[in-house]
């Protein structure tokens, strides 16, 4: 078996098991496994040992593994942040949006989005720890984005997503992935999606009801960002 592999099967029970405690049907979450900065050969590990739902952040690199990968049925997720001059290449190459957290990129991803492809899935990013610094839109902007985006033609909305401020204290980490979700229970907009936790949070967020958990050192080890 591949590190890969062994990785794969040792996530798959730690959300077993949170899914245990909390007594949800462990079908219903996810495993999406962060592949940025990870080589295409790494993916196709993954894939043999049964994921197949993969996240970058990077376009230009995600592209570029996409083409070497195109013999596998994989199902892509773009979980990075978004500018505008990107959106296009988005809307054609990936099934899911983690990252959207303004109406004007909703809107180029709509109009952008082929006609022969299914909607694009979007999950609406929030800030719910309210750090200056990172992206996703305020717990007050949501609920008029979240009806806009309802409005969009070519987008099927999904659900939030979050990245909490990383704490080690799982009480805090709760809380942080509860305000998600009460957060989408008040848009009352039927949703069924809330992408959130990660390596070291991804049990507090099953119990808190996420959907999709992102995985990516757990999976693939650190990530080195030094070029070679
Ligand atoms: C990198 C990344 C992850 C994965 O984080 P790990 O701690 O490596 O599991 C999840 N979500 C987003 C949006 C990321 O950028």
């Amino acid at each position: 078996m591949s590190t890969i592999a062994e990785n794969i099967a040792k996530v798959g029970v730690r959300i077993r098991e949170a899914a245990q405690a909390s007594q949800r049907d462990c079908g219903s979450i996810g495993l999406l496994a962060v592949s940025k900065t990870k080589p295409a050969a790494a993916i196709r590990q993954a894939f043999n040992a049964g994921t197949a739902n993969f996240g970058e952040n990077y376009l230009q690199e995600a592209l570029d593994k996409q083409v070497e990968l195109h013999d596998l049925p994989l199902t892509w997720h773009f979980i990075g942040p978004i500018q505008s001059n990107k959106t296009k290449p988005i809307a054609e190459h990936f099934s899911w949006v983690h990252s959207v957290d303004r109406l004007k990129i909703a809107e180029r991803l709509s109009a952008q989005r082929p006609a022969h492809l299914p909607p694009l899935n979007i999950c609406l990013q929030v800030n719910v720890s309210g750090e200056a610094s990172k992206s996703g839109c305020s717990p007050d902007e949501l609920s008029a984005l979240a009806h806009a985006v309802t409005q969009l033609p070519h987008l099927h909305l999904r659900g939030l997503m979050t990245i909490p401020e990383p704490t080690d204290d799982p009480a805090e980490q709760r809380a942080a992935f509860a305000r998600l979700r009460e957060l989408q229970q008040g848009l009352n907009l039927g949703l069924d999606t809330l992408s959130m936790g990660m390596s070291h949070d991804l049990e507090a967020a099953i119990g808190e009801g996420a959907t999709w958990v992102r995985v990516g050192t757990a999976l693939f080890g650190a990530r080195d960002y030094s070029t070679p």
